[in-house]
């Protein structure tokens, strides 16, 4: 096995080891608003796929090939300290949201605005955690379509979500989230703050 897939299926492990604990322990939280519709729940599952079913088909099998290429090893030495990062975000963004962490866009009966922790300066840490592991799961596979289909997915996810997630945030917390996307980047830490007259 090439190393750079043997770092991918560590990583993947540790993924979901992160979300199987968290996703355990939020189980049993009462949701008062759920903003999931089936579109979503495809997109969701597409990225499910793209991130595992497709990498362990083209790792273990050779039903891919056709779309295989050449990677430098550099990239497997740019990958491995993004995958790194990516899974610290991960684990931290989890621990901060606490209890108003969920899969999908929901609320929970007292729900509480985190803005601490990795939440302090980006208000999308997590999203911008899926976006390092695609990134990094494009520099570690060299398939077309393994290494790239999650990348793409969570992107289409990510535009598709966002302005609802917000919207509900908006509605819930009104003036405490403006001012907390005032001071904050949606997913890379905001350089200048904007002043209010
Ligand atoms: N978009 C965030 C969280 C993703 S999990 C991130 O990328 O880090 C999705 C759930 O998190 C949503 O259902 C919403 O209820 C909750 N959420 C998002 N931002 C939050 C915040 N700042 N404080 C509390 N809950 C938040």
């Amino acid at each position: 096995m090439e190393p750079s897939h043997f770092i991918f299926l560590i990583v993947i492990t540790i993924y979901l080891f992160i979300r199987g604990t968290y996703m355990l322990r939020s189980s049993s939280n009462k949701k008062t608003f759920k903003n999931s519709n089936i579109r979503e729940n495809i997109l969701v599952s597409l990225v499910a796929v793209s991130q595992l079913v497709l990498p362990l088909i083209f790792i273990f099998t050779p039903l891919l090939n056709w779309a295989n290429y050449k990677l430098p090893i550099a990239t497997t030495w740019l990958g491995l300290p993004v995958m790194v990062y990516a899974l610290y975000l991960f684990w931290r963004s989890h621990a901060d949201l606490g209890d108003s962490w969920s899969v999908k866009l929901e609320l929970n009966l007292e729900h509480k605005l985190v803005d601490r922790g990795v939440y302090h300066l980006i208000r999308h840490p997590m999203y911008s955690s899926l976006f390092l592991l695609g990134i990094g799961q494009s520099l570690l596979l060299n398939n077309w379509l393994a290494g790239w289909a999650a990348l793409a997915s969570f992107a289409l996810l990510y535009r598709l979500r966002l302005p609802h997630e917000e919207a509900m945030m908006l509605d819930l917390f009104g003036e405490e989230y403006r001012s907390y996307m005032e001071r904050t980047g949606r997913i890379i830490p905001r350089l200048s703050r904007t002043k209010s007259a």
